[in-house]
């Protein structure tokens, strides 16, 4: 006879999520990253491209290059961008609505999240 697997409680259920959604933060970094990628030719750098500091990060900065390259990507077209923003406006949905409602939420909010 199989034992029966111990219900958790909500709060137990919700402290699960939260490393969860964070794995969801970094996937859409990295979407960012590839994004400026393709839309500044491969001439983006996530330490200096947003502070307009070429070369702060160190000599290998990709934003000290000579000459861009061509920079071959289609990651800014179609269901992949859409994908993206979708993906990011649920994650600030998910993310807002825990740190609004995670003390006393109810058994479907969390089953929502
Ligand atoms: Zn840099």
């Amino acid at each position: 006879m199989a034992h029966p697997t111990p219900k958790l409680n909500l709060e137990e259920r919700i402290n699960q999520l939260y490393p969860i959604i964070d794995t969801f933060k970094e996937t859409h970094e990295v979407r960012i990253m590839v994004y400026n990628l393709s839309a500044y030719d491969g001439l983006y750098c996530a330490t200096c491209s947003p502070r307009k500091t070429p070369g702060d990060c160190g000599p290998t900065c990709p934003l000290l290059r000579p000459e861009p390259e061509p920079y071959h990507s289609n990651h800014r077209h179609g269901d992949w961008q859409g994908d993206m923003v979708s993906d990011y406006q649920l994650y600030r949905q998910i993310v807002a609505d825990m740190a609004a409602h995670a003390a006393g939420a109810s058994e479907n909010r969390v089953i929502g999240w």
